[in-house]
């Protein structure tokens, strides 16, 4: 290599490193573009993905600012009421719980015939008034989102049902009454992480925290089901969906879901 192009190879170097927000790692720009997206979480993704620095601005501001334009009621309720209120696993944990559904596989207490691969959502409708349905009485103050089930038909399932697979988090799990409940009553399940943060999990079934209520707010046999919460407040689960004749109708949601509700889509898919 001649000295003169090493020379400018130092040289360009020198000056990409002197200007850190050059071009695509202007936070600005980078903020213009994705509100002209919509805040499109695909392609969110694959920005993360292209280097350690845009993966490092994602995870600083483009996923929370993903979360407040595609779910900001859903997001000011998680985040009120001060430092209690702190979000557990960040903000790109609660960008993955919006969109993906976390598939399954067999777990002590929950089996099915082979795994199911997670995937992204077209869209997903979270409640606060389905998550109260998820919780005993005693730990009725806890607010918790609950996603519909996710519905996964399985011929092959020995009991004839669809298989659901829901998900969840709580407003400032660290403070509230389940985890307190989750402590006193049972260890974090062995070889059990979190699909959208990483951390250990209890399960609410073997913590018995199950309510009846769970079961008939998913549409589901009450011996077929499963959650689990993890350590940052993030909840996922399984059950035997009942199927239901066209006499049963389809509309299980009270009248006044409609002012606890956050329907997440996903544009790239609309
Ligand atoms: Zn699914
Ligand atoms: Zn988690």
């Amino acid at each position: 290599m001649s000295s003169s192009s090493s020379q400018r190879r130092r040289v360009n170097s020198d000056s990409l490193s002197c200007v850190p927000e050059s071009g695509i790692l202007n936070e600005r720009i980078l903020l213009l573009v994705f509100e002209s997206l919509k805040w499109d979480v695909n392609v969110l993704c694959q920005t993360a993905c292209v280097s350690r620095k845009l993966q490092a601005v994602a995870k600083r501001l483009l996923w929370k600012e993903l979360c407040l334009y595609r779910a900001p009621r859903m997001v000011s309720e998680l985040t009120s009421g001060g430092p209690a209120s702190r979000l557990g696993g960040g903000f790109s944990a609660l960008a993955k719980l919006l969109f993906y559904c976390c598939g399954c596989e067999s777990t002590r207490c929950f089996e099915v015939s082979q795994p199911v691969p997670g995937h992204f959502m077209k869209s997903t409708r979270f409640s606060k008034t389905s998550g109260r349905s998820f919780l005993m009485r005693r730990c009725g103050s806890d607010l918790l989102y609950v996603s519909d089930p996710c519905e996964h038909p399985t011929g092959s399932s020995n009991r004839g049902d669809d298989l659901g697979i829901f998900r969840g988090v709580f407003r400032g799990f660290l403070k509230s009454k389940t985890r307190d409940c989750l402590i006193r009553g049972v260890g974090l399940e062995d070889g059990v992480h979190c699909p959208y943060c990483g951390a250990r999990c209890w399960s609410m079934t073997a913590a018995r925290l199950v309510p009846k209520s769970a079961a008939r707010r998913l549409g589901a046999n009450e011996d077929g089901i499963e959650y689990f919460v993890c350590v940052n407040g993030h909840m996922y689960g399984t059950c035997w969906l009942v199927r239901l004749s066209s006499d049963d109708g389809d509309d299980d949601h009270d009248d006044d879901d409609k002012n606890f509700d956050q329907t997440v889509n996903n544009s790239c898919s609309n």
